[in-house]
């Protein structure tokens, strides 16, 4: 299938932010947008580069209203030689066909689809910005588009890709969060999508976000939806904890995401030897862990921050703090690697980065 260009008209073209300062997340676009189209018995067809536009649905469209989805998030970087690099881009859209799998959503030719991403990025090269930090998040979306009221997997959807030029996560310096441990409310359960990047799993957790952003904290950590005992993951990011010289991360089990940058610092682990295990860790052990000091760092892992430290644990009205509070050698370890690597200002060992 070839790739149509339709290219934005010169009056039309707008020029990217001067400075990503103050630029809110998500919240400015480029010019361009890939899309397609798949219908039950063609697969996909009318494969475009077209001006960044609205989507014209109707109001019965399926996707409004049982949320047959999936999305993906990643970044491309401005290198030291002015060129652009992407981070792992074919794993997204491989956790992109698993999310389909489970959403009933028809997958994507991995090779087709970066081909189309490096098009646009071509396209749109000027927005990824230049500054310290700041980079070019990629929204690829996929949704449900057959016009109809009755449940059912739609014989039709839309993908598309999306550029939105981004500041940099940590304006004022790596900042350690307050995060507030769930029991309450659970963000996915056994045999359910917790795995899948879909939107109903963000429609779940916005209440409890709410609640928690209204008593001072950033983010929610969640438990297991059946014992409320062992640790899943925190907002949108997966989590580590460094308990003693061991770097521990809850093993994936079906309602935990299985974040890139996840996979990325266990790589980068086994690469330096460092200890590390995936498991079962209860709120227990963390608990007893930080009253003993053995646990010393706590952060967490994600494409739009990277490792996000965290500085203080809320848990049934007791408050926890993290070593001294302030970020630990082993999350700064990770988060200068990792980003050293994303913008090319360090070889990669692991040929994660895809220049163009
Ligand atoms: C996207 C996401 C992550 C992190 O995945 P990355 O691939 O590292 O960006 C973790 N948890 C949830 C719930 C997510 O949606």
């Amino acid at each position: 299938m070839d790739v149509t260009l339709n290219r934005i008209s010169p009056e039309d073209r707008k020029n990217p932010p001067e400075s990503m300062n103050g630029v809110v997340f998500g919240s400015v676009f480029s010019n361009h947008m890939f899309s397609m189209v798949w219908d039950d018995g063609i697969g996909w067809h009318d494969a475009e580069i077209k001006p960044y536009q609205p989507l014209v649905l109707d109001p019965s469209t399926l996707v409004f209203h049982y949320g047959q989805s999936s999305f993906e998030g990643l970044k491309a970087y401005r290198n030291p030689s002015g060129g652009i690099n992407l981070f792992r881009p074919r794993e997204n859209f491989a956790r992109m066909n698993r999310t389909a799998q489970r959403m009933c959503l028809p997958e994507l030719d991995i090779e087709f689809v970066l081909g189309a991403l490096k098009q646009l990025l071509q396209e749109d090269s000027n927005w990824v910005p230049q500054e310290e930090g700041t980079s070019l998040y990629i929204r690829p979306t996929k949704i449900a588009i057959e016009e109809a009221l009755g449940l059912k997997v739609s014989s039709r959807f839309l993908f598309y890709i999306i550029l939105s030029p981004v500041g940099p996560y940590y304006p004022e310096g790596f900042n350690p969060v307050k995060i507030v441990v769930s029991d309450q409310y659970v963000r996915a359960s056994p045999g359910g999508v917790g795995e899948a990047k879909t939107a109903g799993n963000y429609a779940a957790s916005n209440l409890a976000e709410k609640e928690a952003k209204a008593e001072g904290f950033t983010q929610v950590l969640w438990l297991d939806a059946v014992e409320r005992k062992y640790i899943e993951e925190v907002g949108s990011m997966n989590i580590f904890f460094v308990i003693d010289d061991e770097i521990v991360t809850p093993q994936l089990n079906g309602s935990i995401l299985p974040g890139i940058t996840r996979k990325s610092v266990l790589e980068l682990a086994r690469h330096w030897n460092l200890k590390i295990s995936e498991r079962r860790i209860s709120m227990e052990e963390v608990q007893e862990g930080l009253k003993s000091g053995q646990v010393r760092e706590v952060f967490g892992a994600g494409t739009a921050a990277v490792i996000s430290p965290v500085g203080q644990l809320h848990y049934r009205g007791d408050s926890f703090q993290v070593g001294d509070g302030s970020t630990g050698p082993v999350a700064k370890r990770f988060f200068e690697h990792l980003t050293s690597i994303q913008y090319g200002r360090e070889e990669d060992p692991f040929g994660w980065v895809e220049t163009l």
